[in-house]
């Protein structure tokens, strides 16, 4: 049922021309159960001249059938969508109802891009002298180079391809090779769909070597990554250097402050389910726990029962609450970062290691004051820690929250509307969501600011990224 996946180039699947692949693990077992082929130097430049065919034939399909096209790959996306979410749940981990979700949300996803698609306005400028039209037309910005990250296997190709698709635009996607085959399936979807050869093309290998290639490439004018910042910022340099335009969707370390006249219960409830979700690896989860002093031993206390409650295992094994994480690096990375947290101070309040020795698997941990010098205080865990410290006043608490470089999303929760309006004003973040979880949606922006990244994917906001703005001035 899992099977090896391949490039696809110019409307074909096949192998990477010098045969080499890359192994496949399920984070759930340690077992190898596939491989992913491995593009060169030629399967790249033939990836992207077939995407400088595809985009002159697709830029000419005009909008209403592009969004016609794109509508029936969201079609074959809800038929196909149990087979697509046990891939994500076997090469990524997360329990196959998440996966369920991430299909669906990706279908969602698609279909806004599909109608944004004969959205893409220009606009009419009174003209100074009689007789002269002055107008702006919006124009597909060109083939597109797009890198997307194995902790949504799926709906981060869809951010970007249905974006770009929309627009008029081809991409090149460079997707996981942790996770290969459910972002095949997703291709198949669009190629059944009637998506033209050239138009989409899929290729993995070495990640430095692919984004190297493609972004220097002359024929690739947008550059669209996710992924972390350390990574984000070489791809800005490199799409800079060689003058390309470029969204990049970074790393995060939101704060959820919680206000002593909070609704206590909706909090934990809420925050609880946002932290341990996909096993932490979220890029808006929240992490610094900022709780105000009178209720910081309740929440606590509350917060550690819901998260020692949840049930770890297989993804794939019914009442699954959360898998494994996606690879062993996170595995590594986790275990530092809590003993790091302990050296300085953090106490753990439930989790904090391993469990077992075959398979990713790690507590849902909770550690109380860990130190502002801890790691992980600093740097973003992306993996199910929540580090929980307490403040006094309402600037204590902006202060903490705007301490780091990043700003990508921030979570609060109050009784009190003028401090719900004071705390979405002065917390620097590209998305805050208040007494409850409302971000990421097909219709809202998705977006950081500071180290978090450059742009929005989401909303009216993500089609523009593809579009390139032409005036035109005519007697
Ligand atoms: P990483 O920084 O090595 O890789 C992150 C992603 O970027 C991966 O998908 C990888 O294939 C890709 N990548 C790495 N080097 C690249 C290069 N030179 N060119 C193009 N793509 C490149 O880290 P990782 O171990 O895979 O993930 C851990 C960190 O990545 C996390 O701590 C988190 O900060 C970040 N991350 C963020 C998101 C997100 O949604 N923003 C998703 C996954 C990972």
């Amino acid at each position: 049922m899992y099977q090896d996946t391949l490039l696809h180039i110019d409307g074909t699947w096949r192998s990477g021309s010098a045969s080499e692949t890359i192994s496949v693990i399920n984070p759930a077992t340690e077992e190898v159960i596939g491989t992913v082929a491995k593009a060169n130097e030629s399967d790249l430049e033939e990836a992207v001249t077939a995407a400088h065919r595809g985009f002159l034939v697709w830029r000419k399909i005009p909008a209403l059938e592009r969004a016609r096209v794109m509508l029936r790959a969201s079609a074959f996306l809800r038929e196909r969508e149990g087979k697509i979410a046990r891939l994500i749940s076997i090469e990524q981990g997360k329990p196959l109802h998440e996966a369920l979700n991430e299909v669906r949300s990706a279908a969602e996803t698609n279909d806004w891009f599909a109608e944004e698609a004969t959205r893409t306005y220009g606009r009419v400028i009174p003209s100074r002298g009689e007789g002269i039209h002055q107008f702006t037309v919006r124009e597909p910005i060109g083939p597109v180079a797009a890198f997307t990250p194995w902790n949504f296997p799926t709906i981060q190709i869809v951010c970007k391809m249905s974006a770009a698709l929309a627009a008029g635009c081809s991409v090149v996607i460079k997707a996981p090779e942790e996770t290969p085959a459910s972002p095949s399936e997703l291709l198949q979807a669009f190629i059944d769909a009637g998506v033209p050869a050239g138009a989409i093309n899929l290729v993995f290998g070495n990640p430095a070597q692919i984004s190297k290639y493609l972004i220097s490439h002359p024929l690739i004018q947008k550059v669209s990554f996710t992924g972390s910042t350390a990574v984000g910022k070489q791809l800005a340099s490199l799409a800079g250097l060689h003058m390309k335009r470029a969204t990049m969707e970074l790393g995060g370390h939101a704060p959820a402050i919680v206000f002593a006249d909070a609704d206590l219960d909706a909090a934990v409830d809420s925050l609880s389910s946002a932290k341990f979700k996909n096993a932490g690896q979220v890029c808006i989860s929240p992490t610094r726990f900022l709780i105000q002093e009178s209720i910081f031993e309740t929440f606590v206390e509350r917060f550690s029962a819901k998260a020692a409650a949840i049930k770890v295992g297989d993804g794939l094994t019914s009442g699954t609450m959360m898998g494994p994480l996606a690879n062993n690096r996170r595995l590594e990375a986790i275990d530092a970062f809590v003993s790091d947290a302990l050296q300085s101070g953090g106490e753990i309040r439930t989790g904090g290691k391993r469990i077992g020795n075959r398979g990713y698997f790690y507590e849902p941990t909770v550690i109380a004051n860990p130190s502002n010098d801890a790691r992980t205080m600093n740097e973003e865990p992306f993996g199910p820690v929540a580090l929980v410290r307490p403040f006094g006043t309402f600037d204590d608490a902006v202060q903490e929250a705007n301490r780091l470089p990043y700003g990508l999303a921030a979570y609060a929760y109050t009784g009190s509307a003028k401090t719900a309006a004071a705390v979405g004003s002065a917390v620097e973040s590209g998305m805050v969501s208040i007494n409850h979880l409302g971000l990421s949606l097909p219709e809202t922006p998705f977006g950081g600011i500071k180290d978090s990244g450059i742009g929005s994917e989401g909303g009216t906001e993500g089609i523009d990224p593809y579009l390139s703005t032409k005036f035109i001035s005519q007697i």
